[in-house]
């Protein structure tokens, strides 16, 4: 059997409440599986800021680089105003792990009157440059002050990004004829981009993206490639979000595309997201610390959920992580036990029982 050590990293608010039903998950799973975890906590956020003056501690990432195969981050809280010496861990953990992909799945259980064709798609933004490398400037011209920010695109970075949409557009077709999905869903990549304008950095991005998804096993494995320029991207998304499987773009548009897109399903509290990199993978929900219901056990602990299936997925666990996926859609459906996000009454821990149950 295979051995996973796991660091946990709750962070602020409501991390601290859905992270440790992320563990129970793990625990829970069936033995069959071959699986066995160890777990680390770790500490980071902002009130590990507030006692320690850092929010990132050097023992936390050293932990995971050297002990770890994956991660599971809760939430953070930014401060209100800007404070000296505080920088947001989750980017620095990006960073100092090369955690280059942030890949968002959106699905719908229950279809909704505005959406009665099932969503199901991925978004797989490129997590290192682009606007982000945050290269700006400020200085006074002739009409007053100008601020100039660096647009950085790279072939190595967006070939391997790329690469990653293909690779996840390919397991997905996987798994859909092996566990009959939604027999109408075929593997496609949508490669977003604005070259018409940017013909340069957004052009290299296209056009690297285009040669990566051409290699013969992504053709072999039946992926269909397709270009939208990003804002007509966002039109069709939100017209009819049923007709996309995988999105691949670059940083900006992925984080606006990867909101965005979350809203089609509902709630924050659905929604996964995992970091991943090469032989690492970080599951977090895309949600925040919420501190306006934190402490009461109303959280969601869905997107935690899910992401703790994705990160196993990444880790190469398809089986395990096809359970907690199953379990999820089945509470969904069943509809009985749902937070109160969802319009329900159950509290955070009898969500995570329900969901426990079902494994
Ligand atoms: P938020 O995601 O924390 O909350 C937005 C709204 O959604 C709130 O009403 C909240 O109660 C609700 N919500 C969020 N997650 C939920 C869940 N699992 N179950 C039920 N309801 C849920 O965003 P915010 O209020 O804009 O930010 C709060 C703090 O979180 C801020 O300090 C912000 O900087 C931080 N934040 C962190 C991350 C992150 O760590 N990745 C992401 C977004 C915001
Ligand atoms: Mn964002």
């Amino acid at each position: 059997s295979r051995t996973l050590r796991i660091g946990l990293l709750p962070g602020d608010g409501i991390g601290r409440e859905v992270i440790p039903a992320g563990r129970k998950v793990l625990e829970a799973l069936p033995k069959s599986l071959g699986l066995d975890f160890s777990f680390v906590h770790l500490d980071a956020g902002f009130d590990e800021f507030k006692k320690n003056g850092v929010a990132l501690p050097e023992k936390t990432v050293e932990t995971l680089k050297k002990e770890c195969d994956g991660a599971l981050f809760g939430a953070v809280s930014s401060p209100s105003t800007p404070t000296k010496g505080y920088s947001s861990p989750i980017v620095g953990l990006r960073k100092r792990l090369d955690l280059y992909a942030n890949v968002r799945p959106v699905k719908s259980v229950v279809p909704t009157a505005a959406f009665p064709d099932p969503i199901d798609l991925v978004i797989v933004r490129e997590n290192t440059e682009d606007l982000y490398v945050k290269e700006e400037k400020t200085y006074d011209g002739p009409d007053g002050k100008v601020a100039e920010a660096i647009k950085r695109i790279s072939e190595r970075a967006s070939s391997r990004i790329a690469t990653m949409a293909g690779e996840i557009a390919t397991r997905r077709q996987r798994v859909r004829d092996t566990t009959g999905g939604d027999a109408a869903k075929k593997a496609l990549v949508t490669i977003t981009h604005k070259s018409n304008v940017l013909s340069q950095t957004d052009g290299l991005f296209r056009t690297t993206a285009r040669a990566a998804l051409e290699q013969a096993r992504f053709k072999d494995a039946g992926v269909k490639i397709e270009e939208q320029i990003v804002d007509s991207m966002v039109y069709k998304l939100f017209r009819q979000p049923s007709a996309y499987d995988v999105i691949v773009a670059p940083n900006l548009y992925g984080d606006i595309l990867s909101d965005g897109a979350a809203a089609l399903v509902g709630s924050l509290g659905l929604v996964p997201s995992a970091n991943v990199g090469d032989g690492f993978a970080m599951g977090e929900p895309c949600h925040g610390s919420a501190p306006d219901i934190e402490g009461q056990n109303i959280a969601n602990p869905i997107a935690t959920l899910r992401s703790v299936a994705l990160m196993l997925e990444f880790l190469g666990e398809e089986a395990a992580a096809a359970k907690i996926y199953q379990a999820v859609d089945a509470n969904l459906a069943e509809g009985k036990l749902l937070s109160p996000d969802m319009g329900g009454k159950a509290k955070t821990t009898e969500v995570t029982e329900d969901i426990l149950r079902r494994l």
